[in-house]
């Protein structure tokens, strides 16, 4: 589920913009609030990779940030407040993560939070009516948290993610639904006659975590490996874990020289520093195809063979069979 956190900060700066602006006209004092929100947003985006319970992160993030929108409400006049329907947001985009059952109780804590910033807000002392500014800036930043979780669900895989097709240790999607997308890719390459490329990644000397540090810590490295991987890809690629510590990056219009770059940046963003604490290295292996000639079987075992020579060479590399780097 990380990579649908990667945008989280433009959720926070809206809603955290518009509080800034509120406390012109509440308070300076105000600010303090945006300023937790970013300390906890930032915290969660750290530990979410790293937890070896990356759902109770989120649920923690989800409840903190709520609580802290639900304070704002109540101190600018709790049902008159511009920041009241701002307490949508945090739903929105968790809806985005998790299971419908799940949604169904944030909703619930949401109107529990709105409920009380409402009714506890005439107890405190009355406060200015908010500028024109203020109400024009809060429509603008529920307007586009909406617009950007709608686009979301709108391109994130929702369906297939209850068919069995995500790996619950990673989050990512797994090789069922790798066969699935690549017919698409495979169908778009026929039609426009371009290339798909493949990456497989394989973590180097994993089976030694596992056997110094256990099982567990072996786990988290995978997690951590998996959200490296995935923030270091275009929004059109789709990085999946097709075997124990192996990941296939999906790169659709991509041929092979670009494929090798990606491929580079991937190597490069799991090397630049401590994995769970850990040197972690990866070799990856890259092979492409055009039109008529991209099959998903051929490209792996060619990604494959690719991957064999990088191991070869002493890991910590990238090859394709084309050429090396
Ligand atoms: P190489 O550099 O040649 O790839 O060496 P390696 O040790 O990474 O390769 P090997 O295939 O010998 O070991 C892979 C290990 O991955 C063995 C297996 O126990 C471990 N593994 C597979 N799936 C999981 C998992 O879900 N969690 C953990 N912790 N380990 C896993
Ligand atoms: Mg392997
Ligand atoms: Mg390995």
């Amino acid at each position: 589920m990380h990579h649908r956190f990667k945008d989280a900060p433009l959720f926070g700066i809206a809603i955290g913009g518009t509080t800034l602006l509120a406390s012109v006209t509440y308070g300076w004092w105000l600010v303090v609030l945006p300023v937790l929100g970013a300390l906890t947003m930032g915290g969660a985006l750290r530990m979410h990779p790293r937890s070896a319970r990356p759902e109770l992160v989120g649920a923690l993030s989800f409840a903190l940030l709520e609580l802290n929108i639900a304070c704002s409400v109540l101190v600018s006049g709790g049902g008159s407040s511009p920041l009241l329907p701002l307490l949508v947001v945090p739903v929105f985009s968790q809806a985005v993560c998790f299971r419908p059952q799940v949604t169904r109780v944030w909703v619930a804590l949401s109107a529990l939070a709105a409920v009380g910033a409402v009714t506890l807000a005439p107890l405190l002392p009355p406060v200015p009516a908010p500028s024109v500014l203020l109400q024009i800036v809060g429509y603008l930043a529920l307007l586009s948290c909406l617009a950007l979780a709608a686009q979301y669900l709108a391109t994130a895989d929702v369906n297939s993610r209850h068919d069995g097709v995500v790996d619950p240790l990673t989050g990512l999607l797994n090789r069922r639904a790798l066969e699935r997308h690549f017919a698409e890719a495979r169908a778009s390459a026929v039609r426009t006659f371009k290339g798909v490329a493949v990456v497989v990644c394989d973590i180097d000397r994993f089976k030694a975590v596992n056997d110094t540090l256990g099982h567990a810590h072996g786990d988290l490295v995978l997690q951590d490996v998996a959200s490296r991987l995935v923030g270091a890809i275009r929004e059109t690629d789709v990085v999946y874990r097709i075997g124990g510590e192996e990941f296939l990056v999906l790169l659709p219009g991509q041929g092979v020289e670009a494929a090798m770059t990606t491929a580079e940046r991937l190597r490069a963003a799991v090397a630049a520093s401590p994995v769970a604490g850990l040197t972690v290295t990866i070799s990856a292996g890259v092979a492409g195809a055009y039109g008529g000639g991209v099959d998903l079987g051929r490209l792996t075992a060619e990604a494959d063979r690719a991957l064999y020579q990088a191991k070869n060479a002493g890991r910590n590399c990238v090859r394709s069979t084309d050429h090396a780097s």
